[in-house]
């Protein structure tokens, strides 16, 4: 853990922890059913993680989309690799869905209309997700 990352902070946060990344979700979210996972250690691009770790982190966002897709259905996944603002290597999961507010280009989180999840709906989607990643 890097003491000055607010990524490496965020564990606290984490939904659920999996091989090499933990998992997080909340309201604020940019669209319904969306993910970050976060890379376990303070790393920053994906070619400094060792070949075993990129296998592991490669596990992880291949359960976290197949539990995304099960519970929400969307009709398309968008992954975003950045970190950018945040220098920890983390994956964003969009789902996509027909009549989404970005449909037809790519989701940004900047000026995305929120909240996306109606009442109880960030709270159902939270306990199904933890289930399909255990
Ligand atoms: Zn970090």
């Amino acid at each position: 853990m890097s003491a000055d990352c607010q990524v490496c902070r965020s564990k606290s946060a984490a939904i659920a922890q999996l091989g090499a990344s933990w998992v997080l979700i909340g309201p604020d979210d940019p669209v319904r059913g969306y993910v970050c996972l976060v890379f376990g250690r303070h790393a920053i691009e994906l070619h400094d993680l060792t070949d075993a770790e990129g296998a592991a982190l490669m596990t992880d966002i291949r359960k976290v989309s197949g539990a995304i897709a099960r519970i929400m259905n969307p009709v398309k996944m968008n992954y975003e690799v950045h970190g950018n603002t945040a220098p920890h290597l983390h994956v964003h999961f969009f789902p996509r869905y027909r009549g989404d507010q970005f449909e037809g280009g790519p989701i940004d989180p900047r000026v995305a209309k929120r909240p996306v999840y109606a009442a109880g709906e960030l709270a159902s989607f939270r306990e199904r997700l933890k289930i399909e990643v255990a």
